[in-house]
């Protein structure tokens, strides 16, 4: 598998791709060609060209939960391609409204629109298999005493507003000769409920790694765990980004092997 970071808060010193505070990873698997999540803007196109890669024929689009720097840029991506047939992989619940003090901060379309672009939808809430080798994990299991505890802003339905816990959130993992590789949008569910209910389906103890938002800021008692959970249930490489604060990084990089990630970088897992 080899993954491209398309969209992420970071960039690198010398390399002009744009940045912006979301998240989109372009992924070859086999004869599949996947993009997990879309970032914001059109910032992704931006960077896919300037990269070479050609979004023009993407075989399945993932979408890790419904929050907006995860999914606005599909509506840039059907202005410029024909995404007809394209496979839209998302939990039904990321395309509800959510609001987060005021704002509107989920997903600025329907099932519909997609549908309406010719997106084939594929219903995320339980597992769903994108190739031999890669499965998106639908609903994740919230079973770790100290994630997941806290909802982000509310969610419209039938007209009330109602606490979201993120029920849409997941994630999608490689089964490698090397092992399990985990690829997260934002972990609202918990990065540490992810990789469990990964090696649950997969029947093993351990990832090999993991990209993508841990969701991580503060250093706290949720910190603290996390880092003995991934000590004990990881065996490789961590590439923390998106949402993991500079703080939150240096407090793992003491106990585990991080990585620096940013827009343009390309990892292959075998
Ligand atoms: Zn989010
Ligand atoms: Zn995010």
């Amino acid at each position: 598998m080899k993954l491209t970071v398309l969209s992420d808060n970071y960039t690198y010193i010398d390399r002009y791709f744009l940045g912006e505070p979301a998240l989109s990873f372009y992924i070859e698997e086999g004869d599949e060609r996947i993009l997990f999540d879309t970032g914001y803007s059109d910032s992704v196109i931006f960077n896919a060209e300037k990269m070479g890669i050609d979004l023009s024929n993407l075989t399945a689009i993932v979408l890790s939960h419904g929050h907006n720097d995860h999914t606005r840029g599909l509506s840039y991506l059907w202005d410029k391609y024909d995404l007809t047939g394209v496979k839209l992989i998302a939990h039904p619940l990321a395309f509800v409204k959510k609001r987060y003090l005021g704002e509107l901060i989920g997903a600025p379309f329907t099932r519909a629109e997609c549908e309406r672009h010719g997106l084939q939808l594929i219903d995320g809430s339980k597992p769903v298999r994108i190739s031999e080798r890669l499965l998106f994990l639908g609903g994740i299991p919230r079973v770790t005493s100290f994630e997941a505890k806290n909802p982000l802003g509310e969610y419209e339905s039938d007209g009330s507003w109602i606490k979201d816990d993120l029920q849409d959130d997941s994630a999608m993992v490689y089964e490698g000769e090397q092992g399990l590789f985990l690829i997260t949008g934002c972990s609202h569910s918990g990065i540490c409920n992810m990789i469990l209910y990964a090696c649950e389906l997969a029947k093993t103890e351990v990832t090999t790694g993991v990209i993508g938002g841990f969701h991580l800021m503060e250093e706290n008692e949720q910190l603290e765990q996390t880092v003995r959970f991934l000590k004990d249930h990881t065996s490789g490489k961590l590439y923390p980004c998106h949402c993991v604060s500079l703080k939150a990084k240096h407090h793992m990089m003491k106990e585990l092997p991080v990585e620096e990630v940013g827009v343009g970088m390309e990892l292959v897992i075998h």
